[in-house]
């Protein structure tokens, strides 16, 4: 197997020691299977995303000495693969439209069955109201799409698994088999009208355009890498190895923001540090 990695930063702020852990692992990992290394911009929420951000990100990986292929994939540019993705998805009759706000799903969601969860990888777990009972025909309309997780599940033949080579937050690795993704993920959102798709969808897709043989990223995204090996089985397209790693901390405990100016990478290179002093911060 070629090894193929990536790093897939949004730029919506400064990137931090959490991200230098892991664009280094990943890093480090591709150069000890002579494998490739690409950097992706993660620009889908066009809200959000400054270019003076993404200019940030360029220089502050280049700095660290990592190089990546060019030119780089940026996820604003990639709208027609989603949109081809969604396409195959509606045609299987996995998705449908959905007009609820966030209030009316609180609302909705507010009186669980007993023992259900009520937050799963995207947050309230979606109470199904705009699900219809058999799935419509027709062209896919511009609208949020959610996917019918029951129905998602039914169409795969054969069971839904991954290879784990790093660790769950609860310590679980080596073959991942997902269960009860219907009442602890739920119907969660592929396509949103203002992006275009969500992130579990652009993903997805564009790791499997780029060909990645191993997802290397934090644990954050362990809850998440379910939905996205179902959407792999769905769309036909590989399953990588996932290597989610450890995340950096502050000194409270708390998982490191975007907004920890503190902790930026471009802070403790204007204050003088080296490379290889941020490697050592982050026990590398
Ligand atoms: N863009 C995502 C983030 O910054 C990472 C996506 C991924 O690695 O799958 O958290």
């Amino acid at each position: 197997m070629n090894f193929s990695t990536r790093f897939a930063p949004s730029p919506t702020g400064p990137l931090h020691l959490g991200h230098a852990f892991s664009a280094l692992l990943a890093y480090q990992a591709a150069c000890d299977a002579a494998g490739q290394f690409h950097l992706r911009i993660d620009d889908l929420d066009q809200s959000r995303a400054r270019p003076e951000w993404e200019a940030q990100i360029y220089d502050d990986l280049a700095w660290l000495g990592l190089e990546w292929p060019t030119p780089v994939m940026r996820q604003s540019s990639r709208s027609q693969a989603y949109q081809d993705s969604l396409n195959i998805l509606w045609d299987l009759g996995v998705i449908y439209p959905c007009s609820c706000s966030r209030s009316d799903i609180r609302a909705a969601a507010s009186a669980p069955q007993e023992g259900a969860p009520l937050l799963g990888p995207d947050g309230v777990i979606y109470p199904g109201t705009c699900r219809p009972a058999t799935p419509l025909t027709g062209p896919m309309p511009d609208a949020v799409l959610r996917l019918d997780m029951a129905r998602a599940l039914a169409h795969l033949s054969g069971p839904l698994n991954f290879e784990e080579t790093g660790a769950s937050p609860e310590g679980l690795s080596g073959l991942i088999q997902p269960t009860n993704m219907i009442t602890h993920v739920g119907d969660v959102v592929l396509a949103r009208r203002d992006m275009g798709a969500s992130y579990h969808l652009s993903v997805v897709v564009d790791d499997a355009a780029q060909q990645i043989s191993h997802v290397i990223r934090g644990q954050d995204l362990f809850s998440a890498t379910q939905i996205h090996v179902l959407l792999q089985r769905l769309l036909n397209l590989p399953t990588p190895v996932y290597h989610h790693h450890r995340l950096i901390r502050d000194d409270a405990g708390k998982r490191l923001a975007k907004r920890d100016d503190a902790r930026a990478i471009s802070t403790y290179r204007e204050a003088g540090k080296t490379p290889q002093d941020i490697r050592q911060m982050i026990g590398l």
